[in-house]
């Protein structure tokens, strides 16, 4: 380089940089970079990263007269966390108009229905909010004994595919030990061939119960905004919806276009396979949303369709059947069941080629091995017409993995959603039903890493918003802690051979799940021409106490290159 370049390229540095908007400096910075770096200093200017240093270089070098300069006292630095598959409308609503109570054991549920009875008139249902038997003290599906509480009013507990009903409930809607069952519907019934009140998709029953009453656009949009800030006051700049429909995309497009999307979001979008297959693809080919269509405040990720039901209900497909303490934990009748496939693999197969040739990354909530395994059938499928790698396609949430799946994932290209803080709360029910060998590779995080497969975390929250009661908790450094602990809410360690380190946690909430969500060049890590969504918080993540991490607290968060939330 000549002197006189060399001295020009000088000079505009100095002179562009020389007044960043924000500077942190003598912070502990976790840049989150390819090697990890820690440093003590950042600059921002136009929401964007523009350099990171020591305090001294980014001081001299950044700071201008209208920087504002915040001395970080030691405090540590993170990326904007990234949670990549929670349902903010669902949740948003859920308690809108009242606070939700934890239901953690049949006591809790009945305090519950008590005090709705006090409130409600006589003969009107009472319904329970989502809950599930293995988050429930007793490990045990309710029966109608359990709802009892109120002579006067029907009683729905919902553990969504199935539900509990009390006496009252049968009594109104006629079901008796007569009523046959309903087609692909049970209606489950004791030792005396009486109805025990658990009713497996068999609502359609239910005689006089109103959907939940309904919620205008309004009130759907404060809802949204409400919970979306209240992620990002737990540490989030960033989530994926984990499935839109064209009513939550528009409410979305709605809150971005009057200011008051607070975070990035990045938008699943969901079909019902249910429906009709001609119908699906041309929907697929008619609407004009595809993978990264968008900006970097709102745009669209993946394509996602469900295989399988839930493994907190005994309908997640798996590669075992349930066996006998299914009959407990989850109201089954047949011990041989392995779970619900909710399509054929053609209508899956059809479907998702028509997305791939949409543009579209391919995702699907596959919980069961066996779903898992079909997942993996189809994208070896489609590989073979033309590479999937491209696409990022995703298995979401994939809790019962096998090592011949995540070496199908490697070689494919696959990743996974991740929500490792399950296995705090439903291990110790799936333990009792697979034994604990069956749950040898129960989110592996350790295998996914070491078989080199990028896996992206998050919580699938859904129902209110306290982010460490919730019905799957958002708090993101609970579930970091789960990632490198293994620790069940029982007090047991599940297979500590998968934990991973608190650096390679932090990566599936940052780097990770950026390149998931096609974010990679903008987010995920701090580094000089990245957005600058940041989090400081109130302790040292990598050298504080192990059993610490989850009540770790933000207390500043930035987006965008703003202060957005400070405590
Ligand atoms: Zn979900």
């Amino acid at each position: 380089m000549t002197r006189g370049l060399l001295w020009l390229s000088l000079f505009a540095t100095a002179a562009v940089a020389a007044d960043a908007d924000l500077i942190l400096y003598n912070g502990k910075i976790l840049t989150v970079d390819a090697a990890f770096s820690i440093r003590e200093a950042l600059a921002v200017k136009s929401g964007r990263i523009t350099a990171v240093g020591t305090t001294a270089e980014i001081l001299r070098a950044q700071r201008g007269a209208r920087t504002r300069a915040i001395d970080l006292r030691g405090r540590t630095v993170l990326p904007g966390l990234i949670d990549s598959h929670l349902h903010p409308l669902e949740a948003g609503l859920s308690e809108f108009r009242e606070p939700l109570p934890p239901l953690t054991s049949f006591a809790a549920v009945q305090d519950y229905i008590r005090a709705q009875a006090r409130k409600t008139p006589k003969g009107q249902w009472i319904v329970v909010p989502r809950t599930f038997p293995t988050r429930l003290s007793e490990l045990r599906m309710p029966t109608r004994e359990v709802l009892d509480v109120t002579e006067d009013h029907p009683v729905l507990f919902d553990a969504s595919y199935v539900v509990v009903v009390n006496s009252a409930a049968l009594r109104l809607s006629g079901i008796t030990r007569d009523t046959p069952n309903p087609p692909h519907g049970e209606i489950l019934r004791d030792e005396r061939g009486e109805p025990n009140g658990i009713l497996r998709n068999a609502q359609s029953l239910l005689k006089g119960l109103k959907p939940a009453a309904a919620f205008n656009e309004q009130e759907k949009l404060a809802a949204l905004e409400k919970i979306l800030r209240l992620y990002q006051q737990a540490g989030l700049t960033t989530i994926g919806d984990g499935g839109a429909t064209p009513e939550e995309i528009a409410l979305y497009e709605k809150l971005k276009a009057a200011g008051r999307l607070p975070l990035r979001v990045v938008m699943t979008w969901w079909v019902n396979i249910a429906r009709p297959a001609e119908e699906l693809l041309a929907e697929i080919r008619s609407r004009p949303w595809r993978t990264n269509s968008g900006d970097e405040w709102l745009k669209f990720g993946a394509f996602k369709v469900n295989f399988d039901g839930g493994m907190t209900i005994g309908t997640a497909y798996q590669r075992v059947p349930y066996g006998e303490f299914g009959r407990q934990l989850y109201g089954k009748t047949n011990p041989d069941d392995r779970g619900q496939l909710f399509a054929a693999p053609e209508k899956y197969l059809a479907v998702f080629r028509a997305a791939r040739d949409r543009g579209w990354s391919l995702s699907a909530h596959t919980q069961g091995g066996g779903a898992v395994d079909l997942f993996l059938d189809i994208m070896e499928t489609l590989d073979r017409e033309r590479p999937i790698a491209p696409t990022r396609s995703h298995l979401i949430h994939a809790s019962f993995q096998s090592p011949e799946a995540i070496g199908r994932m490697k070689r494919l290209g696959v990743t996974a959603d991740v929500q490792a803080a399950w296995l705090y709360y439903d291990a110790p029910a799936l333990e009792k039903v697979f034994g604990y060998a069956g749950l040898r590779y129960f989110f592996p995080l350790r295998s996914y890493l070491d078989a080199g497969v990028r896996v992206a975390g998050g919580s699938d929250h859904m129902i209110g918003y306290d982010k460490n009661r919730a019905v799957n908790p958002y708090n993101p450094f609970h579930g970091l802690w789960v990632s490198i602990t293994r620790k069940t809410n029982r007090g047991g360690v599940l297979y500590p051979e998968e934990r991973v380190s608190r650096e390679e946690a932090l990566k599936t909430y940052t780097i990770y799940a950026a390149w998931r969500l096609f974010a990679e060049k903008d987010l995920g890590s701090i580094e000089p021409g990245k957005l600058a969504d940041l989090l400081v918080i109130d302790r040292d993540y990598l050298s504080c106490p192990e059993d610490d991490i989850p009540a770790i607290e933000p207390v500043m968060v930035i987006q965008n290159g703003r202060i957005v939330f400070e405590k």
